[in-house]
């Protein structure tokens, strides 16, 4: 007699949830916002920040976004082989011995340095580029004084250049002086775009915003926007943008409880003893600690969570896979009851910058450690082929 193997539910323990329609409010937003003619690129690296880069691509394909850029050629083998069309942009390093990747699965890669240049080109495989300008963020790219690097790239017979880009340092706020650097690192680009045009190179299409380049400066001409961030409904932190967008956030993020318990006055909390009861605490044990991404360092800054409706403070120390919660003033709180540790719940929400705020940290460095062992739920219209 065979017996059919019980499947796991996804929202048994801990999970993510991922919601498709506001994924697509948020990319429709951002191009309301964009000058003509500029075409969104979303930045789908790192699991598309942690949301699922192929139900992410997927949608947003449908969208009709049809230009994509990722971290590593592994990210764009993983969507062109969910059959994800339209262009795949690699931001990162790509070793030249994997130059064969890059052809065969058709990705676009960004070429940041003279001898990586020739290395690639080299290896004789035909491949799309875009090259990167260093204005000043001195992170990557060629500098956009070495006109004589940059047109030796240009000569590279087995790279064919169809863009170039910059990165801008400091367009997340809007002080004085990172407005004048900001300012300081277009004109580079442009002035170096224009003497590359009078070399009788075709500089092909031109980008240099990323989410925060988009809402601070958002009449500058360019041909593709790089929207990561703000593409998942939430920004890097609180700070004022000149464009405010209505950004729904994509990503929820929930947890069953545990265990539910009295504890007296003087009595303590987890690891470490940091947090001391004044009087007697309800407490919830919630299944989700920082194994599962929830940043140790909110423990004791502020860190909340959900439940049922009522926004409670994390107590103690965030353990590797639980942390706990003060529920003495929610009714009725039983085990396999839900905490929402950002998102909405009831009318009450935890948003994403609140926990990068509490963790010291901007809310992409939290979105991207989701996912080791976070089922996601996918809610909304996912796209076709999809369980894909
Ligand atoms: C990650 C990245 C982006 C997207 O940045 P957001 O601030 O998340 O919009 C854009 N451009 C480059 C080069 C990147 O590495």
């Amino acid at each position: 007699m065979t017996e059919d193997k019980p499947e796991a539910v996804e929202d048994g323990r801990a999970w993510i949830e991922i919601d498709l329609d506001a994924l697509a409010h948020n990319a429709a937003e951002l191009r309301s916002h964009m000058p003509s003619g500029c075409e969104l690129m979303a930045v789908v690296k790192a699991e598309a920040y942690g949301h699922g880069s192929v139900m992410v691509a997927g949608r947003l394909f449908e969208e009709g976004v049809k230009s994509f850029a990722v971290a590593t050629a592994e990210e764009g083998i993983l969507l062109r082989e969910s059959g994800l069309d339209g262009e795949i942009l690699v931001l990162g390093y790509t070793a030249p011995e994997n130059a064969g990747l890059l052809r065969t699965y058709r990705l676009m890669q960004l070429i940041f340095d003279v001898d990586y240049a020739r290395q690639l080109d080299e290896t004789g495989c035909k491949l799309q580029a875009h090259i990167a300008i260093d204005t000043g963020m001195h992170r990557l790219g060629i500098d956009f004084s070495d006109l004589t690097a940059l047109e030796t790239v240009f000569k590279c017979g087995n790279l064919i250049i169809e863009g170039c880009a910059t990165h801008l340092a400091s367009s997340d706020t809007l002080d004085s002086g990172d407005v004048i650097f900001t300012c300081g690192q277009i004109e580079k680009f442009e002035s170096t775009i224009s003497a590359l045009k009078t070399m009788g190179f075709n500089t092909g299409k031109l980008h240099f915003q990323a989410s925060y380049g988009m809402l601070n400066y958002q009449n500058l001409r360019c041909d593709y926007a790089r929207a990561g961030i703000a593409l998942y409904g939430v920004l890097s932190h609180d700070e004022a943008t000149a464009v405010r967008p209505a950004l729904r956030p994509v990503l929820s993020l929930k947890a069953r409880i545990a265990q539910v318990r009295w504890i007296g006055a003087g009595e303590t909390v987890s690891y470490g003893r940091t947090f001391m009861a004044a009087a007697p605490m309800k407490l919830a044990t919630v299944c989700a600690g920082y194994a599962d991404g929830v940043p140790r360092q909110m423990s004791g800054n502020g860190g909340m969570c959900v439940v049922h409706g009522h926004k409670v403070p994390i107590i103690g120390r965030i353990c590797m896979d639980w942390l706990m919660a003060d529920v003495t003033g929610v009714d009725h709180v039983q085990p396999g009851d839900i905490a929402t540790l950002i998102g909405s719940d009831g009318g009450a929400e935890i948003r994403c910058e609140e926990v990068a705020a509490a963790a010291g940290t901007i809310t992409n460095d939290i979105l991207c450690r989701f996912g080791i062992r976070l089922p996601r739920i996918y809610k909304g219209r996912k796209p076709e082929g999809a369980g894909r």
